[in-house]
């Protein structure tokens, strides 16, 4: 790069001339005007290169000889700035961001050149029965999914055969000017060979992708709770070309059960309890998820008293342990009727003649 045409100046420019022109490139240039821009940074060092150059009459002798590059290689970004170009006059406008200006230059075109994409992740949502998500198992969940495609397997590119290529015109460069200011850069999509070495899959138009219908196996946990949220990895959208796929997230709904209510682990029942079976005890069916279970109620039962029946609950979708059956006992009094019932509840209330409603002071 040319000292003189990077500063935008004649070669016999004096030291005034030269420092005139390095700050009003620096005005715009500079790396605080344009924070995180590693582009205008590089260009802003090539800059103060061709500055520290002609400024110092030393360097400037020995540039003028041909005996030093003011420019170091290593620092180089990937274009090439090729000077001012004052033929077309446009002035510079100071609004003109270097990130405007150079917009043509970074932005790559839409095509099979541009880096791959992580594919998006996919949410569906799952309803089953209560028992279903008791005993876990498989079910399917069908989702619209952008598939990699056949075609091409996904890169988006299709051998080409060997032929010029159209971009650059089998210069291998590409050239552009912007404002009074022209660059050169490596043709991407032929990385500078000149050549056209593969082409757009037509299928899917360079993206590497196809939109597909597909239902999803989807192994559900035994116990699995009402809300869980199942992730299936890389059943969300493909990438765009050979990217990385998204995950398919799975939304479970548990539907209400007639009988069991679910606490945690624990599997609730309320079970009506006749009042001779509370105040006597007695061992009792109640309905388990695997079927009837004996339980002995002790002696004296309250109703609303909870008993609890060990490993009957619902299996843990962490760990498959179980926890436990909670029986509520609800006491269900007999319609009395006959005389002879009517005289045994008499006697009843005769031999336990204790106030049950001592406590409430009345
Ligand atoms: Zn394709
Ligand atoms: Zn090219």
């Amino acid at each position: 790069m040319d000292c003189y045409i990077l500063l935008g100046l004649a070669r016999g420019a004096s030291p005034a001339e030269i420092k005139r022109a390095y700050r009003r490139l620096a005005r715009r240039y500079h790396p605080d005007i344009n924070p995180g821009d590693r582009e205008s940074e590089a260009f802003f060092r090539q800059i103060v290169s061709a500055y520290e150059t002609l400024i110092d009459p030393g360097r400037r002798r020995e540039y003028d000889a041909g005996m030093i590059r003011s420019t170091d290689r290593a620092t180089e970004p990937a274009f090439e700035f090729q000077g001012f170009d004052f033929s077309q006059n446009l002035g510079f406008r100071d609004a003109a961001t270097v990130n405007e200006l150079f917009a043509e230059v970074f932005t790559p075109p839409a095509g099979a050149w541009t880096r791959p994409e992580d594919g998006a992740d996919l949410h569906a949502n799952l309803t089953i029965s209560f028992g279903d998500a008791m005993a876990g198992g498989e079910r399917r969940v069908t989702v619209t999914r952008l598939e990699r495609c056949t075609a091409c397997r996904g890169g988006g590119q299709l051998k080409a055969p060997d032929a010029m290529c159209p971009h650059c015109t089998g210069t291998g460069s590409v050239r552009w000017t912007r404002h009074h200011m022209v660059f050169t850069k490596n043709c991407a999509p032929c990385a500078g060979t000149g050549r056209q070495q593969s082409r757009a899959c037509p299928a899917c138009a360079g993206e590497g992708v196809s939109v597909r219908s597909e239902a999803v196996p989807v192994q559900i946990p035994a116990g699995v709770a009402d809300g869980a949220r199942l992730r299936i990895p890389g059943k969300g959208h493909v990438g765009r070309r050979a990217g990385r796929p998204g995950d398919l997230h799975v939304a479970i709904t548990v539907e209400p059960h007639p009988l069991f209510h679910r606490e945690g682990d624990d599997l609730r029942v309320v079970v009506p309890v006749a009042i001779h079976e509370a105040a006597l005890g007695a061992k009792i069916d109640v309905p388990t998820i695997d079927g009837p279970a004996r339980l002995r109620m002790p002696p004296g039962t309250q109703s609303g008293q909870r008993l609890r029946l060990r490993d009957r609950g619902a299996p843990s979708p962490r760990d498959g342990t179980r926890g436990d059956l909670i029986v509520e006992v609800k006491l269900v009094l007999p319609r009395v009727i006959d005389e002879r019932s009517k005289e045994l509840l008499r006697e009843f209330g005769r031999i336990n003649a204790e106030n049950v409603r001592k406590n409430l002071g009345v």
